[in-house]
């Protein structure tokens, strides 16, 4: 589905962030070093190739709630945004790192003069943020941003399973009235 918030386009779509070759920057759900790893930071590095998680290198370590921006490599887009979301029940207060991560990543692809950003469902994996608690939070700080973008224009959120797509599709409905 689609909703459109100050001229942002924000949608939720089914599907991999690593297949979004429609968009300027797909977001990695990144550990704190910008390592491979699992999930999202896994698919990614291994679509890139190697040559990301060099570039990655003099960049790590990143704190939760930051952003960085490097090339993609060997993934259809021009570019691949790079956050540390929080530990759920560790890092705090997480929603507002939560936020951050979207925030700041929506600041990368502006300074940047990007149209189009895949973001994933960032710390609702291995860091456990539960899904019905994220997704407004996502929803609402990129809802917040929308005013003070003018090169971002597509947002799409890509969610890996049947039931966090609906989620996201619900908060999208209620958040956009
Ligand atoms: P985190 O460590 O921030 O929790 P994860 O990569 O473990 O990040 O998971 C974040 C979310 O991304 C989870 O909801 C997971 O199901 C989803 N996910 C995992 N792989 C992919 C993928 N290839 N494309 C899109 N979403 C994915």
């Amino acid at each position: 589905m689609q909703a459109s918030h100050h001229g942002l386009t924000i949608e939720a779509v089914k599907g991999d962030i690593t297949a979004q070759p429609d968009c300027d920057a797909i977001v990695n759900a990144a550990n704190a070093q910008l390592r491979t790893g699992g999930g999202v930071a896994g698919a990614i590095h291994r679509a890139a190739g190697p040559e990301l998680e060099r570039e990655c290198v003099p960049l790590a370590p990143i704190r939760p709630g930051q952003a960085v921006i490097t090339g993609a490599h060997n993934l259809p887009n021009r570019h691949v945004i790079h956050c540390l979301g929080p530990v759920y029940g560790r890092d705090k207060p997480e929603e507002q790192l939560l936020r951050d991560c979207y925030q700041n990543a929506l600041r990368l692809a502006e300074e940047h003069g990007l149209h189009s950003v895949a973001f994933p469902a960032i710390s609702t994996g291995v860091f456990g943020y539960p899904i019905e608690e994220a997704a407004p939070v996502a929803i609402q700080s990129v809802m917040d941003l929308a005013p003070q973008l003018s090169s971002v224009q597509l947002l799409r959120f890509v969610l890996f399973g049947q039931r966090d797509l609906e989620v996201h599709e619900a908060a999208l409905q209620r958040l956009s009235g």
